[in-house]
C-alpha cells in the first residue's frame, strides 16, 4: 500500500502520526512524506524588515539558508527513524500559506499524487489554529477529488499537539485510532531528532506531553497508547 503524508511543517508528521508511520513501514508499506512549508521563515522576526518584498541582507539570508539546511537534515534523520527514506520538501512560506492561492497549493499536491499514486492520504485537520494546517486541509480535499482516475481510497486527518487543540472552541473529533504501544518510543525518538522543536512540559510538544496524549487516546480506544485520526472520506470499489 502507498501512504502519502502531507504535512505543513517539519515535525508535524511525527507529532501527528509518527507511531503510525513506523507501523506502516514495519509492515512494508510504502510511505512518502511531503513537507510543504519551509518551517523557519516565520521565525525571522528578529531581522525582519517591514517590507512586502522580504529584502534581507546577505548575512540574514545566509543564516536562514543554514537553518533551513539544518532543519532538513533533522527531518531526514527523523524520517529514517520512522523507516521512511522518501521525504520531499516544498518551499511554501512558513505560517503564510494563506498568502498563496489555493490553486497553487492544490496543483502542487496534485502533482505529488499523480506521481506517487497513493492509496491513503493523510493531512492536517481543518480544526487547527495554524493557518498553514488549514490551508493544507482545504488544498488536500480539493487535490484528492474522487474522479474516476483517482487512486485514493481514504483521506484521513491527524492532529498536531500545540496547534489542533488550541482552535477554540472547535474541536478535532477523532473516529479512528491506531495502537502505537510498541511504536511510542520510536515516535519520541523521531521527535527528538528535531533538536530545536522540543519544549519543556507542560508544553504539548514536550516528550512527556506526547506520551500523555498517546495514553489519553489509548484510554479512548482500549490500547496502552494510541494515535487519533479523523476519517475525512473513504471510497471503496468493493465491500467495506
Ligand atoms: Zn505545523
Amino acid at each position: 500500500m502507498k501512504v502519502l503524508v502531507i504535512a505543513a511543517h517539519p515535525d508535524d508528521e511525527v507529532l501527528g502520526m509518527g507511531g503510525t508511520i513506523k507501523k506502516y513501514t514495519k509492515n512494508k508499506h510504502q510511505v512518502k512524506i511531503v513537507i510543504m512549508a519551509t518551517g523557519i521563515f516565520a521565525r525571522r522576526s528578529q531581522n525582519y524588515k517591514n517590507s512586502t518584498t522580504y529584502a534581507f541582507d546577505k548575512k540574514t539570508t545566509k543564516t536562514m539558508e543554514d537553518k533551513l539546511a539544518d532543519l532538513r537534515r533533522d527531518s531526514k534523520k527523523s524520517a529514517k527513524i520512522m523507516g521512511v527514506n522518501d521525504i520531499e520538501f516544498m518551499d511554501f512560506p512558513d505560517n503564510e500559506m494563506d498568502t498563496v492561492s489555493n490553486l497553487e497549493v492544490t496543483k502542487k499536491i496534485e502533482s505529488v499524487i499523480e506521481h506517487f499514486q497513493p492509496t491513503i492520504v493523510f493531512t492536517h485537520s481543518q480544526y487547527d489554529v495554524n493557518v498553514d494546517h488549514r490551508v493544507l486541509y482545504n488544498a488536500t480535499i480539493t487535490a484528492t477529488r474522487p474522479t474516476s482516475s483517482c487512486s485514493i481510497e481514504k483521506v484521513i486527518s491527524f492532529e498536531v499537539p500545540s496547534s489542533t487543540e488550541w482552535y477554540f472552541p472547535s474541536q478535532f473529533s477523532p473516529n479512528m485510532f491506531v495502537n502505537i504501544d510498541k511504536e511510542l518510543e520510536t515516535k519520541i525518538k523521531a521527535l527528538m531528532a528535531y533538536k530545536n522543536e522540543i519544549r519543556d512540559f507542560p508544553h504539548p510538544r514536550s516528550t512527556e506531553a506526547i506520551s500523555v496524549i498517546a495514553k489519553r487516546w489509548g484510554t479512548v480506544s482500549g490500547f496502552p497508547a494510541a494515535e487519533a485520526f479523523c476519517l475525512v472520506r473513504q471510497i471503496n470499489n468493493d465491500v467495506l
